[in-house]
């Protein structure tokens, strides 16, 4: 039991920024003079219209998105959309994508239901993930459809260190934990898309930015059409009752950033955060990263000791301390600190401080 907020680094549903959680308190049971919260107020109402009008302002004004670019805002997180992606974009059939960890297996695996097209272009598992496949490794198809890649590796800790050149074929990144911890050329991609509850909001939603020339519809005619991008942008997102409660806590993250100073400003603060943690990591004696300091990603830290039974006492004593949600993927082992956006730098600075005093106690 706590009686204070503790430092949470769950990869997500994760930490949201105390501001944001204050103001939503603020506002819980009368939103702006409405005399109701934004939970019981009508998707058609002024009120909920401004909202969404507003969240969407924000998000092109943080993105930098260009204006021949679509924002959606949609139900049934990143999962549903790496099913939505071949729906919508596959012409021909063939598309590629690498995989470079669990979740771009996942899409691809995904893909694989709708085409028997579908190309692996590259992947890392020869390494466990440990890296990112560069631009010579690609094997890319001479016209496909499109690529998908994704673009943090939320449970391997991998970052693209670059954005591949495809020869005009539009490239899909799934940024689910990557979203708006740094600056990104949008105009680079046909496609990016990101379940919230990662650094953005709480879970329930996804964000789809789609380039308006792939709004093509969809490419089968038995598909659900809510699935449908090009008829979700026409209806502004409000096809049915859209996740109200969601987009208005998108709208305060984004406030929130801009009151930073938008994304150079977080990429800053997030590049100073992660390196605290991964300076410490390369000079520990007992932990290690297990990713190439150029792979690495500033959201989410991943680290062993080298011996299970000690990462299961460190992460309990961890817990203990109040650093919680530090164990692995189940799929992986070890340790992960999730850092995104929400987490302050002194968390950081106090579980270093908690890592050296352990690795102290456990030579
Ligand atoms: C968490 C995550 C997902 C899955 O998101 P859901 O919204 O739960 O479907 C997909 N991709 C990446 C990179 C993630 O981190």
């Amino acid at each position: 039991m706590f009686s204070e907020r503790i430092y949470n680094f769950s990869a997500g549903p994760s930490m949201l920024s105390e501001d944001v959680l204050k103001e939503a308190q603020r506002d819980l049971l009368n939103y702006g003079g409405t005399g109701t919260s934004v939970m019981e107020m009508s998707h058609r109402s002024a009120a909920f219209e401004d909202i969404i009008h507003q969240t969407e302002a924000d998000l092109r004004e943080v993105m930098n998105i260009p204006d021949n670019y679509k924002v959606l805002f949609l139900q049934g997180g990143a999962t549903l959309e790496f099913g939505a992606i071949p729906m919508n974009l596959l012409k021909t059939g063939v598309a590629d994508y690498v995989r470079t960890g669990q979740f771009s297996t996942k899409a691809y695996k995904e893909a694989l239901r709708f085409s028997d097209k579908i190309h692996l272009a590259a992947s890392s598992d020869d390494k466990t993930y440990s890296y990112i496949p560069q631009q010579e490794q690609l094997d890319l198809s001479d016209s496909a459809d499109y690529l998908h890649i994704c673009f943090n590796n939320t449970v391997f800790g991998t970052k693209w260190n670059y954005i591949p050149e495809t020869n005009g074929v539009p490239i899909v990144a799934d940024m689910s934990s990557f979203i708006l911890s740094e600056p990104v050329d949008v105009s680079k991609f046909g496609v990016i898309y990101a379940g919230v509850q990662k650094n953005v909001a709480p879970a329930g939603m996804a964000i789809v930015i789609v380039r308006e020339d792939l709004l093509t519809g969809l490419d089968g005619d038995k598909y659900p059409t809510y699935m449908d991008w090009k008829e979700q942008a026409k209806a502004g997102s409000i096809m049915n009752t859209p996740p109200c409660w969601c987009i208005y806590m998108c709208g305060l993250t984004l406030k929130w950033i801009k009151s930073l100073g938008g994304l150079e400003k977080m990429k800053e603060i997030n590049y100073k955060k992660a390196k605290i943690l991964y300076d410490f990591l390369d000079s520990s004696e007992l932990f290690k990263s297990a990713v190439e300091p150029k792979y690495r990603s500033m959201m989410n830290a991943t680290f062993v000791t080298g011996d299970a039974e000690l990462d299961k006492k460190f992460v309990a004593e961890a817990t203990e301390a109040g650093f919680v949600n530090l164990k692995g993927h189940r799929s992986v082992g070890g340790m992960r600190a999730s850092i995104y956006n929400a987490m302050p730098e002194e968390g950081i600075v106090k579980l270093v401080e908690f890592m050296k005093k352990f690795e102290e106690e456990n030579k």
